[in-house]
Parts: C-alpha cells; structure tokens; sequence
C-alpha cells in the first residue's frame, strides 16, 4: 500500500492498520505499560482487548502518511483532523487507546484516556458514518457468545469495567460509550432476550443514571434489575479491589427495575413533609401509569408501604 490509486478503503484498513501501530507501541512506552499494570489490568486482557498507547501527534501522522492514508481518509475515521493555521492534528495523542468494534467485529472507533491530568480524562472517537456510539456497546464482539449463553447482559459506563469484569470472570459485561443509555441501545441490549444487569457507578451520577435506565428498561418490559457498589465504587474498582464475593452476590441478586425506580424516585423527597410526600407520590404514580395494568396494580402495595 505504498499508493493509494484505486485502491479501495475497505483494502486500505486504516483503522485495523492504526489499531495495530497503537497496541505496538504500547511496548515502547513504559509510563503507559505500567500504568495499566497500576490499574491491576492483566496482559491477557492487554491481548484480548487489543490495549494500546496513541503516542504524540507527530509520531501518530507520520504513521499515516507513510502507509499513504490521505488526510481526508483519517478525518473520514475521526482520528486525525486540520486545525487552524492548516495543522493537521491526530486525534489521540499520549493516551492508552481502546479499539471499539461492531457487534459483526468491525472496528470503527477508539477510546482514548490520559496518563496525566489532562482535564478530559477520556477522548472519544467523534460520530462518524462508520461509528454511531449511540447505538454500540462496547466489548459487545467479545462479550456476546456469554451473553447468549448466560442469558444475562452487564451493562457498565466505561471501559476500564468491561476490562476488568471480563478479567474477573464475568464476560457478559459491556458499557455505553460515554453516552446514556437510550432506546437506541435496545436492539442490542435484547438480543438474545438476556437479563439486564445495570452496574453503574456506585456515586451520585451512577445513581441518577441508573434510575433513568431503570425506566427504560422496565418500560421495555425488560427483566432484570441494578446492582449498587458501596463508596462511589465502579466495577473496575470492585475488581481490583478484589471483591470477587460482593461481585458474584450482587450479580445473583440484582434490585429489580420497578423497584429500584420507585424508591429511587421516593428517596429524592423528605416524606416526613405532606406536600413533598404527594410530589413523591404522583411521581411514582405517573410512572408505574406508563406500565402496563397489571405490573401496575402488582406495585401499588410496595408503594403505599415505601410511603
Ligand atoms: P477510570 O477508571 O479510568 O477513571 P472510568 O470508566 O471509571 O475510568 P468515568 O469517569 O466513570 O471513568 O466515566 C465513565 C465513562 O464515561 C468512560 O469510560 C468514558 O467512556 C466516558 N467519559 C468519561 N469522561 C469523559 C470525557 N471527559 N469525555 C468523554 N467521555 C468521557
Ligand atoms: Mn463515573
Ligand atoms: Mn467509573
Ligand atoms: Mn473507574
């Protein structure tokens, strides 16, 4: 590929070709190898999960250029772009990289996060016709064969708990990629009509997340429910931390999502109050209306208790 004359994109694999330059210099760059060692990620899971290091900007658009990919082609993919003045700039740049693929094993996009404090701590590949973050999942390639066999689904928000679940034992786990969850998901999420598992962070934007996917999913009619880890925990922390026992007990035992709802919604208000404990109530009814009659009245006698 030393030319690009009629040489068609799909040939061409600048992602596949990317991805590979990434992961080999992961080796070259000791501050990243042994940050991810830090983070308690095994080399088996480097391997599997095709971890790699996005060096400088330089170094990324040398790359390229020397396998002859136009700057149109890169900007194609989202991961290069022309900044003012005319400069053209790589998208990564000094951050560990994670490949996302497609649920048929396409690559159409990387995540990348920091090793410094960098004010973002992730960069995202951008929206592009080869990748709809809003309806991926990532480390759905890997995780499908346990999902259909398992019938049951983990849903996370990062890919560090993807990396880690699946390192633990747990290899139905996948995350939404930096976005909510939406009905966008739900072609995915159903396949294989498995049981959902939310497991979001354990802190104050995990819940609130977690509530509002507890509505989708139970206005789905999707069986399955949240798991909550204690301290503002994440999956990957609960991995590395070793938890391997909280883990299996919580994944057996979700909270329902009807449930974990309603008394999410409850707890938001201070009961003791009159008017609030009516807000409470009309908000939990106007919910349990848009589910049908019967999952309706099977909730009513939980709510008038919870209140
Ligand atoms: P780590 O454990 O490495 O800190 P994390 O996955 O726990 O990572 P969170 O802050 O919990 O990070 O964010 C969850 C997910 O949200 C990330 O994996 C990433 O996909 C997305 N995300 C977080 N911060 C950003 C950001 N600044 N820009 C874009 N996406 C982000
Ligand atoms: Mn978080
Ligand atoms: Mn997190
Ligand atoms: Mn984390």
């Amino acid at each position: 590929y030393t030319s690009n004359n009629g040489a068609k994109k799909e040939e061409r694999k600048l992602m596949e070709n990317l991805n590979l330059f990434y992961t080999q210099q992961l080796d070259r760059h000791l501050t990243a190898k042994s940050y991810l060692n830090q983070r308690g990620i095994a080399e088996s899971s480097i391997e599997k999960f095709e971890i790699g290091y996005a060096p400088s900007s330089f170094a990324t658009l040398d790359f390229l250029s020397k396998h002859a990919y136009t700057m149109s082609e890169s900007m194609e993919y989202g991961v290069a772009g022309i900044g003012e003045n005319n400069q053209p700039y790589a998208r990564f740049i000094e951050r560990v990289t994670f490949p996302i693929y497609t649920p048929t094993g396409r690559l159409v996009g990387f995540g990348g996060r920091t090793l410094s404090n960098h004010p973002a701590k992730y960069v995202n590949s951008p929206q592009t016709k080869h990748f709809n973050k809003s309806q991926l999942l990532y480390g759905y390639h890997l995780a499908k064969e346990s999902i259909f066999k398992q019938k049951k689904i983990i849903i996370t928000e990062g890919y560090l708990d993807v990396i880690m679940l699946h390192q633990a034992g747990f290899k139905e786990a996948v995350a939404t990629l930096g976005t909510a969850l939406t009905h966008e998901h739900l072609p995915l999420i159903t396949r294989g009509d498995p049981e959902v598992i939310v497991a979001y962070d354990g802190d104050e934007a995990g819940i609130n997340a977690a509530l509002k996917a507890s509505i989708l999913l139970s206005q789905h009619a999707l069986r399955g429910g949240v798991v909550l880890f204690a301290g503002g925990m994440d999956p990957a922390d609960m991995v590395q931390k070793g938890l391997f026992d909280a883990l299996n007990h919580l994944f057996r035992k979700p909270q329902p999502f009807i449930e974990f709802a309603l008394e999410r919604m409850i707890k938001k208000y201070n009961l003791k109050d009159p008017l609030l404990k009516q807000h409470a109530l009309e908000e939990a009814m106007s919910y349990l209306k848009t589910l049908p009659q019967a999952v309706q009245e099977s909730y009513t006698g939980l709510l008038s208790e919870k209140l």
